[in-house]
């Protein structure tokens, strides 16, 4: 049993400019948010590794009836890829497309406390 990474660690680092993942032991898989187990093979030694705060838009949507708590609407995420796990955020500025080079801008945080990163078009 690994030092499984926690969603207080992960915050903090997303707090810190850092984004952290977990890298799966038994198969190449490679998480962006903490997660109990691999979501692909479902072992438990999950690696917490540093990703890279830069990456490539593999999907992006905007968001016109947001979740709960969160009062601004007509935003856009994107899931993007970090090396080799991808990482839901909000996108500050610019629209991006697919295919697009972002980078991590900072983090956004609701009346939960819930942190999400942010990225920027580069
Ligand atoms: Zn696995």
């Amino acid at each position: 049993m690994s030092d499984g990474l926690t969603h207080a660690a992960w915050t903090d680092a997303v707090r810190d400019g850092r984004l952290l993942g977990g890298s799966c032991g038994q198969c190449d898989t490679t998480v962006g948010t903490p997660k109990a187990a691999c979501p692909h093979c479902g072992a438990r030694d999950l690696e917490t590794v540093d990703l890279p705060t830069e990456g490539v838009v593999y999907t992006e949507t905007t968001i016109n009836v947001p979740p709960e708590g969160i009062e601004e609407r007509g935003y856009q995420v994107a899931i993007v890829d970090l090396g080799d796990a991808r990482l839901l955020g909000r996108v500050d500025g610019e629209t991006v497309g697919v295919g697009d080079d972002v980078a991590l801008s900072g983090y956004t945080e609701d009346e939960q406390g819930y942190t999400a990163p942010r990225f920027e078009a580069v």
